[in-house]
């Protein structure tokens, strides 16, 4: 599953190619009905992409936009324009001036109205990657929470675009265990866990994978940082900050790595 620099960062690259632009628009596979979208020359005039979480938004001309979640599978292809045919499970295809775009196996491609858009993102928690993001909404429900922190990471309802990576990465990063109650956490924390999460993922968007060690930017441009050193916690067997071994279990269905020793369970209530 895509985490949301991945989404925020396609909504960057696709709003570059497209904005602007009469995209012929097509659907080879057959299950998105381009032609309700289209003028007679196949046509429409795409006005701007944006990302709320991990949905992306087609903003055409007329207030008709193409909703995309590429859920588990979904996949984009991006090529210079003319690209070769199109395979024929891809959903959604996009043919600009440069660029050419491929949508495969999302979970949703659909034509919605404004309306329906806001009525997507007004179900959603607020994005730290969104300059429109309210912070407080966020703050609030966890001050009252008993679900643990680890699991209101993970619940798009509550903050959005963040997946297992950066939520095993920014509970380690300000040691609280995932099994904290959300109100056992001090607002300070909170406030924190925000500044932190933003960073992390604009990091992610700018570098296109999750890197959250070596602090939120990178001292030299373009340096690689060797995959098993680009997390503290995350999928390793020792913690990166104190060596010491990682600990997973499963918390609604998805496994969380922490580290005890950096992250113990009752200094939450301090
Ligand atoms: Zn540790």
């Amino acid at each position: 599953m895509p985490e949301g620099h991945t989404v925020h960062r396609a909504a960057r690259d696709h709003d570059g190619d497209f904005a602007g632009q009469r995209v012929l628009v097509s659907s080879p596979q057959g299950r998105f009905p381009a032609e309700e979208l289209v003028d007679a020359d196949g046509r429409a005039h795409l006005e701007r992409v944006e990302a709320y979480g991990k949905h992306l938004f087609y903003v055409f001309e007329g207030e008709r936009v193409v909703h995309v979640h590429l859920g588990l599978f979904g996949k984009f292809f991006r090529r210079r324009t003319p690209a070769p045919a199109s395979r024929s499970s891809t959903r959604l295809r996009l043919e600009g001036e440069a660029m050419t775009l491929e949508l495969v196996g999302p979970t949703a491609c659909e034509l919605v109205s404004v309306e329906d858009m806001r009525a997507i993102t007004a179900r959603l928690g607020p994005d730290p990657l969104r300059e429109d993001a309210n912070p407080r909404r966020f703050y609030a429900y966890v001050a009252r929470a008993k679900a643990p922190i680890g699991a209101i990471l993970m619940d798009q309802s509550r903050i959005c675009g963040v997946g297992n990576v950066y939520r095993a990465e920014v509970l380690h990063l300000l040691r609280v265990h995932p099994e904290t109650p959300g109100k056992a956490l001090p607002k300070a924390t909170l406030r924190a866990m925000w500044r932190l999460t933003a960073g992390l993922l604009r990091r992610g968007v700018e570098e296109k994978r999750i890197v959250t060690t070596r602090g939120l930017t990178l001292a030299k441009p373009r340096e690689r940082v060797p995959r098993h050193d680009s997390t503290h916690v995350y999928r390793r067997r020792w913690c990166r900050t104190c060596e010491g071994p990682v600990s997973t279990y499963t918390l609604r269905a998805r496994t969380v790595h922490y580290c005890d020793a950096c992250q113990p369970l009752e200094a939450a209530a301090e």
